[in-house]
């Protein structure tokens, strides 16, 4: 492990291939856009590529070789992944497709056999839509409540609402814990313990504190948490939901199919244990495996590090952007993380950015999944930049060179 100051930034961002290429002819590509989806490092692509070409075989069923092979890789990452958010066992780590169905598991799953009429939800105003969405899905059929914490026009949680909204009906609380679209940290320790207090369930959506922070779900104290392997250097395809063992012990299968089975007959089936109850169907092996090797990854370099030097780049990256006439941040959350939205004065956030992208600087524009994020700022998008542990000075440089050039021609 590296103490920020002595992270070699140089050598991580030789590690993607990605950030090789040029685009738009000759424009050597500025990539600022990992909170939609982070580039892939070499040891994640290797492992990827060597499933496939050495080791492809389907899980839990065979005898043979490659099938060992593949179920104890499969496995082993499960292990990893638990041990880097220091779950207390691996039947904790649950496999999904991505952190939207994670909390789709835990809304039909859990919720829909738990909570009644009348019974409240509670989110923030900055989720994404995967966080909001699958409660209106239960709202209409069970009848349930869905509350908002509001936030401020810097983009932060109103606390004093967030202990008054939460009551004796209020069954669970689902929140962010780092905003995509304002890169806001929201105080996640003080919300779960204000549900807890109240005897509420809680999740915390970690898909944008993964790849940032340290992550230790037992210190957490939440019930779930929901993070998808693309957010953070892993494959697409492939998410987790963990939960506490003893609440996923209590809950019902949500997919029925292969591998989530003990015995099938016509006339009744049993189930597996923890957590393969809870994986229907031939998993994402190879995102699996890949996954595994990402958290491996980041590791290595260090969380504590990673979480020093990015909040570092993320203030530079908030003041020069804040420095240039006619930028306008969206919310100015302290502390901040990851991301940056902005407007441009005079311009619609799509032009900005494809004006960005001739530049080779890749950014977001639109409403990020957000929108009522977007409703609350009174806008329709934005643009939005954010980093990775493979960004330095030399891509905030690059972005504000091509804005002020971008602002300039426009007029
Ligand atoms: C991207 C994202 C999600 C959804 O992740 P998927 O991989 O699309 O399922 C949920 N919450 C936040 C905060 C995100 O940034």
């Amino acid at each position: 492990m590296a103490a920020a100051d002595t992270l070699d930034i140089a050598a991580i961002r030789s590690q993607f291939p990605i950030l090789e290429r040029k685009v738009h002819g000759d424009k050597p590509l500025i990539y600022l856009d990992s909170a939609a989806t982070t580039p892939k490092p070499q040891a994640v692509i290797d492992t990827i590529d060597a499933h496939y070409a050495s080791g492809t075989a389907n899980v839990h069923r065979a005898a043979h070789e490659l099938s060992v092979e593949a179920t104890e890789a499969y496995e082993s990452a499960r292990r990893r992944i638990g041990t880097f958010i220091n779950a207390t066992s691996s039947n904790e780590i649950i496999f999904t497709r991505s952190a939207t169905e994670a909390v789709n598991l835990v809304a039909q799953s859990w919720a829909a056999t738990t909570l009644q009429a009348g019974d409240e939800i509670l989110v923030t105003e900055m989720e994404h839509h995967a966080n909001i969405v699958p409660w209106q899905l239960l709202r209409e059929r069970l009848g349930v409540t869905l509350k908002v914490i509001p936030m401020d026009d810097r983009g932060m949680l109103d606390m004093d609402a967030c202990r008054s909204l939460v009551t004796d009906r209020t069954k669970l609380v689902s929140a962010t814990w780092i905003s995509n679209a304002l890169g806001t940290v929201n105080p996640i320790e003080s919300i779960i313990s204000i549900a807890r207090e109240a005897g509420a369930m809680t999740m915390v959506d970690a898909t944008q504190a993964l790849p940032h922070r340290p992550v230790d779900v037992q210190a957490l104290g939440a019930d779930f948490i929901v993070f998808s392997g693309h957010k953070m250097y892993g494959p697409t395809g492939i998410g987790c939901l963990w939960g506490r063992e003893s609440i996923l012990e209590s809950m019902p299968p949500w997919q029925g199919g292969g591998d989530m089975i003990e015995s099938v007959t016509f006339e009744k089936t049993t189930f597996n244990r923890l957590p393969w109850r809870f994986e229907a169907g031939t998993p994402h092996i190879a995102g699996a495996i890949g996954l595994g090797t990402a958290v491996d990854w980041l590791s290595e370099i260090g969380m504590p590090a990673i979480d020093a030097r990015e909040t570092s780049l993320v203030a530079t990256l908030a003041e020069r952007l804040d420095a240039i006439p006619r930028v306008l941040l969206v919310g100015h959350p302290t502390p901040r993380a990851a991301a940056v939205s902005f407007m441009v004065d005079g311009m619609h956030p799509h032009d900005v950015g494809m004006m960005l992208d001739q530049h080779g600087v890749a950014v977001r524009t639109g409403h990020h999944c957000a929108q009522p994020t977007m409703q609350h700022f009174d806008v329709p998008a934005t643009v939005r930049a954010s980093i990775g542990i493979f960004n330095d000075e030399s891509d905030v440089d690059a972005l504000d060179t091509a804005l002020r050039r971008v602002i300039e021609v426009f007029g």
